[in-house]
C-alpha cells in the first residue's frame, strides 16, 4: 500500500489505414506512430506511479541492454524504446503502445536462462511492433468498456471505488490468440537476430505454463497466465519456426549464469515498502503500523487498498489511507467520507485504538459488485494520516461478524522503529544441489517460504523430478 492518486487521461484516436510494420500487413487502424507514442508515455507516467520501478540499476540496466538488443532487431528500430522492471511480485510482463515494455520483478527468478528472459522481452516486442498494443488500446479506450476500465478515480467521491475496478485494468487485456502466436513468432525471430537461442521462447512458456494460475498472482496486476493465455499449447505451434531460426546457428547462446547473477539478491514476493502480509497480519514498516485479520482470511495488497477476504463468503475487510480528508477532527473526516460514499450512518463515537484517535461507526449503504452491505468502520489517526479500517458484509449475515471485524480493528498498532526494521523480505539466492538433496527439502531449508513445486519450476525443472547434484539452482530464502 502506497500513496497513491490515480490520473485521468484522455486519447483522441482518428481513423485510418497502414500498413503493419512486422506483418507487412494493411491494417486498419485508429492510431497514428506519433499518437501511439503518446498514448505510451502518458499510460507509462501511470505504470511508474501506482506500481513503481524496482530500484535495483544494475537489474534495470541489464533488462535494458538485452530489450534494447531486441528492438534494434526488429521491424520498428527508431520507436522510443524504454523496457523496465517495475515493483511487482506478481508474474507478468506487458507492453503499452509506442515500445513501452514492463517484466514483473515476480517473473525473473522464473525465467531460467538470458535466452528464456530474450524470450519474454522479444514476445512482448512483438505486441508492439505488430500494433496489437496499439490496437487493444484503441479498441478499449475507443469503446465504453474500456473507459470503464480505466475507472477514472476521483479521490474521495468513490473510496470504496477500486474495490470493483481495477485502475490498471485497461493494461491486461487480453490479447486473441491469433496475437499471442503472432508475438510468439516475432519474439523469436528477435531472439534469434540477437544470437540468443530462440528455444527460450517455448522453454519460458513451458515454465510459465507450469506455474499454477494462482502462484504470483495479487490483486492489481493480473498473472501472465490471465493475460497470455494457452501457453502450453503455444509451445508446440512455436517449434516448427524455432527449428527454422536455428538450423545451421552454432553461435545461439542460452547464458544460463548470466541471468543466474542478474537476479541473485533480488526481492521475492512482498517488499516491505509496500507493506507486507505475514499470516493474518498486515505490516507497513515505512507507515509505521500493523494489523491482524481474522484467521485464515485471503489478504492481498495492492498499491490502493489492502482487502482480506472470508474464504467462500462475500465478506471482507479493507484498509487503506483516507485521501485528502475533509473536514476538522477525526469524528467529522470519517462521517464526511462515509457520507460522500453514499453511506449512512447506524452509530458511531469516538475512541482510541492502542492510544491512536479514533472514530468507530456502523453504516449501512451499498458496494459495486455486492449490493447493499452493513460495515464496521474505523477512521484511525496515525503519523498525521487517517487510515479506514473497515468490515463489510451483507446486512442479513453482518452480525455474527462483528466482533471478529472489530477485533480486527482493535489490533491496528504503531510499530516501533526496531519492529519495521526488523520486517525483511524474502530473497533470491543460489544454491549448489548436493548429494540426496530434493525439491521438498531445498525448499524446507529455505525455511517454507516457497513450495518445492514453484522452486522445481523456477529452476525449469518438472515439478516431480531430481535436482541435479553440482547444478547451481535459485533457492528462495526467508527475510
Ligand atoms: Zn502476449
Amino acid at each position: 500500500m502506497v500513496r497513491v492518486l490515480f490520473v485521468a487521461f484522455v486519447a483522441l484516436v482518428t481513423v485510418g489505414c497502414a500498413t503493419n510494420p512486422a506483418t507487412g500487413k494493411r491494417q486498419f487502424n485508429l492510431m497514428s506512430e506519433a499518437q501511439e507514442i503518446s498514448a505510451g508515455q502518458e499510460a507509462d507516467a501511470q505504470v511508474k506511479k501506482e506500481m513503481g520501478l524496482y530500484n535495483d540499476p544494475n537489474l534495470q540496466e541489464y533488462i535494458s541492454s538485452i530489450g534494447l538488443k531486441l528492438a534494434q532487431l526488429s521491424e520498428r528500430p527508431n520507436l522510443p524504446w524504454h523496457y523496465s522492471v517495475v515493483d511487482v511480485p506478481a508474474v507478468n510482463a506487458f507492453a503499452l503502445p509506442g515500445g513501452y515494455i514492463y517484466i514483473t520483478r515476480g517473473i525473473l527468478p522464473f525465467l531460467n536462462d538470458e535466452a528464456q528472459l530474450a524470450g519474454v522481452l522479444g514476445h512482448e516486442t512483438g505486441h508492439v511492433t505488430a500494433r496489437h498494443a496499439a490496437q487493444q488500446y484503441t479498441r478499449a479506450v475507443g469503446g465504453t468498456v474500456g473507459l470503464v476500465a480505466l475507472g477514472i478515480f476521483v479521490p474521495g467521491a468513490r473510496p470504496f471505488g477500486q474495490l470493483a475496478e481495477q485502475g490498471l485494468g485497461v493494461l491486461f487485456l487480453k490479447y486473441g490468440r491469433g496475437d499471442e502466436l503472432q508475438a510468439d513468432q516475432l519474439g523469436a525471430r528477435y531472439v534469434a537476430r540477437g544470437n540468443w537461442d530462440p528455444a527460450g521462447v517455448p522453454d519460458m512458456l513451458t515454465t510459465l505454463g507450469r506455474l499454477d494460475e494462482a502462484s504470483g498472482q495479487r490483486r492489481g496486476v493480473p498473472n501472465w497466465l490471465e493475460t497470455h493465455p494457452e501457453p502450453l499449447a503455444r509451445v508446440k505451434e512455436i517449434q516448427p519456426a524455432v527449428q527454422q531460426l536455428s538450423a545451421g546457428r552454432t553461435d545461439l547462446v542460452r547464458n544460463h549464469d548470466a541471468m543466474l547473477r542478474a537476479v541473485d539478491g533480488i526481492i521475492y514476493g512482498d517488499n516491505p515498502d509496500q507493506g507486507v502480509v505475514r499470516g493474518a497480519s498486515f505490516i507497513h514498516p515505512p507507515l509505521r503500523f500493523r494489523i491482524d485479520f481474522p484467521n485464515g482470511w485471503d489478504i492481498q495488497n495492492s498499491p490502493e487498498q489492502v482487502i482480506a477476504k472470508a474464504s467462500g463468503a462475500d465478506v471482507y475487510m479493507l484498509l487503506e489511507q483516507v485521501q485528502m480528508p475533509r473536514g476538522n477532527g477525526v469524528e467529522n473526516i470519517a462521517r464526511a467520507q462515509m457520507e460522500n460514499a453514499g453511506f449512512r450512518i447506524l452509530s458511531g463515537s469516538r475512541d482510541r485504538v492502542n492510544g491512536l484517535d479514533a472514530y468507530v461507526g456502523l453504516y449501512q449503504g451499498s458496494l459495486e459488485g455486492l449490493g447493499n452491505v452493513r460495515m464496521r468502520a474505523a477512521h484511525i489517526v496515525h503519523n498525521g494520516n487517517i487510515y479506514l479500517v473497515a468490515g463489510f458484509a451483507a446486512p442479513n449475515i453482518f452480525d455474527p461478524l462483528d466482533s471478529a471485524m472489530l477485533m480486527s480493528i482493535r489490533s491496528f498498532k504503531p510499530l516501533t522503529a526496531d519492529e519495521a526494521a526488523a520486517v525483511r523480505p524474502n530473497r533470491i539466492d543460489i544454491y549448489v544441489v548436493r548429494e540426496g538433496d530434493s525439491w521438498q527439502s531445498i525448499a524446507e531449508r529455505s525455511g517454507g517460504v516457497i513450495k518445492p513445486a514453484t522452486l522445481a519450476v523456477m529452476n525449469g525443472a518438472e515439478p516431480n523430478s531430481q535436482p541435479m547434484v553440482g547444478s547451481r539452482i535459485k533457492i528462495v530464502v526467508g527475510g
